[in-house]
């Protein structure tokens, strides 16, 4: 028994191991990933990790989890190639290993940027645990920070550097921050906050080019030809899937690595979850490829389960959650289609929900520091309850009472 080689050392690819255990799979599990550190959440890397010069990171499991449940981890090992005809994986610089069934969880890396300069010291991306410590460390002597990209990632960071006293300046191509991932009110309201810490913030606006002395940065230039001085420049202009593996295999991608509701691949031995892996969601229909956790780890567990006998199809309910600065965001659910919403609390005691509808039916809650709203838009969306409109503009003893 050749057993299941789970590739990627993420939040998924360590999910997927641990729930073969728990769903009582007993043939090896092999665990197989490049970074050589134990793995660990991402999310505190852009919020409390680079604030803090003695923060570690925060481990997935304990280093005696992988050898007590009888997983094989092998950290610092690449893999190169997938041979599906032979069920064999290529790795650099060591032997070939065989499977039965394999696991894709090779997650995604950062986008980047085309542009002169955009190898300069002092430019970097944030997906790993060595980016977050070159962050913490240039950041600590320098002034001037420019974050190219308003999305969650790049406005973490440019919070918290703005916080412990640097000067930041955002530059967003869109119109609005977070233009690709929440509504307008909450956008609106986070570039507000953001802006009264000091935070500079640029929509409409690219960056052309990037200055250096001695091969450092020095400084970004806008599309309006404004020179900012910068001696640390983030680069969160988001990710791209890491499918190459796959796609060399001659597995269906597009977008992501295909999976069905199974996270089958297009060879049902091979099965592919977390960031990489593309699906036709259960409720809006549409196909997405979604970065987050919760997505990572619900798919993980199904995983395990197909591999083990299961057939449940995935519908777990999406949901997110950001810190920027005092903002609190959770999100839950998906806007794709919605054509009206409400707005519960208030925006200027920075605390609000808003409740996304496609006809009578809620499909999403965005939430600033109110997690009880969010909490109970899980609770309903996972059991596919819309409340009224009258029930949400009552408040959460009102909803309660509905859903009951
Ligand atoms: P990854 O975590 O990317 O793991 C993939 C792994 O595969 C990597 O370790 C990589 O080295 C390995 N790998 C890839 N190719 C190979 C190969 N050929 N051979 C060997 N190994 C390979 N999500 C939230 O829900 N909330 C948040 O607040 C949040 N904040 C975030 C902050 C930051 C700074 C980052 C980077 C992400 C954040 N996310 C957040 C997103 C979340 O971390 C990702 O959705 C999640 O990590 C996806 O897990 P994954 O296992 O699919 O991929």
């Amino acid at each position: 028994k050749n057993g299941a080689i789970i590739v990627g050392t993420g939040h998924a690819g360590v999910q997927a191991a641990a729930s073969l255990r728990e769903e009582g799979f007993d043939g090896p599990v092999l665990l197989i990933g490049e970074e050589n550190e134990l793995p660990y959440h991402k999310p505190p890397l852009s919020k409390t990790f680079i604030k803090d010069a003695e923060a570690r990171p925060q481990l997935l499991r304990g280093e005696s989890f992988y050898s007590g449940n009888a997983i094989d981890y092998r950290p610092g090992l690449r893999v190169t190639g997938i041979d599906l005809a032979g069920r064999r994986l290529e790795l650099a610089g060591a032997a070939p290993l065989a499977f039965d069934r394999l696991v894709l969880a090779t997650g995604s890396r950062p986008r980047k940027l085309p542009i002169d300069g955009a190898g300069l010291a002092g430019v970097v991306s944030l997906r790993e645990v060595a980016d977050a410590r070159l962050i913490r460390e240039l950041s600590g002597a320098c002034a001037d920070v420019v974050v190219l990209g308003g999305g969650f990632i790049g406005l973490e960071i440019a919070a918290t550097l703005r916080a412990a006293g640097r000067n930041v300046t955002v530059v967003e191509a869109m119109d609005r921050l977070l233009g690709r991932v929440v509504a307008p009110p909450i956008g609106q309201h986070v570039r507000q906050r953001l802006a009264d810490m000091g935070v500079r913030i640029l929509t409409g606006t690219t960056v052309s080019r990037l200055e250096g002395e001695n091969g450092h940065v020095s400084a970004a230039v806008t599309s309006a030809g404004e020179r900012l001085p910068a001696q640390l420049v983030i680069v969160g202009v988001g990710v791209v899937p890491n499918v190459e593996l796959a796609e060399q295999a001659g597995l269906a991608v597009s977008n992501g690595i295909r999976v069905d509701a199974q996270m089958r691949t297009s060879v049902p031995e091979v099965l592919s979850v977390g960031d990489v892996a593309s699906y036709r969601h259960w409720s809006t229909g549409g196909d997405v490829r979604l970065e987050s956790v919760q997505n990572a780890t619900d798919q993980a567990r199904l995983a395990a389960r197909t591999i083990v006998g299961g057939a449940d199809a995935y519908g777990a309910v999406p949901w997110f959650w950001s810190d920027i600065g005092d903002m609190k965001l959770q999100m839950v659910g998906l806007t794709a289609g919605a054509d009206s919403h409400l707005v519960v609390g208030e925006p200027q005691d920075n605390r609000f929900s808003v409740y996304h509808f496609a006809g009578d039916r809620l499909l999403a809650i965005e939430s600033v520091n109110r997690p009880a709203d969010h909490m109970l838009g899980r609770k309903m969306l996972g059991a596919g309850f819309s409340p009224s409109r009258q029930a949400v503009l009552e408040g959460a003893d009102a909803l309660k009472a509905a859903f009951a």
